[in-house]
């Protein structure tokens, strides 16, 4: 899965969202959150975000981003 990290937060921008091909994109507390359930790796959005705060759960330090990003889908 993808996930959306700190970069995020209170950016405004949605270009993440409109390319991603099953919307799994959610909204968070004041983030854009990926349902890690739904995303299907494809590795549309990484490039698109403006704020580069998008990164697969492969890179190191991103567990507790999978967390929150997990969390915040949940609630939908
Ligand atoms: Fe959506 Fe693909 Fe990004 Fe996953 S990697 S959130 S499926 S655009």
């Amino acid at each position: 899965t993808y996930v959306v990290t700190d970069a995020c937060i209170r950016c405004k921008y949605t270009d993440c969202v409109e390319v991603c091909p099953v919307d799994c994109f959610y909204e968070g507390e004041n983030m854009l959150v990926i349902n890690p359930s739904e995303c299907i790796d494809c590795g549309v959005c990484e490039p698109e975000c403006p704020a580069e705060a998008i990164l697969p759960d492969t890179e190191s330090d991103v567990e507790k981003w999978l967390e929150v990003n997990t969390k915040y889908s949940a609630e939908w």
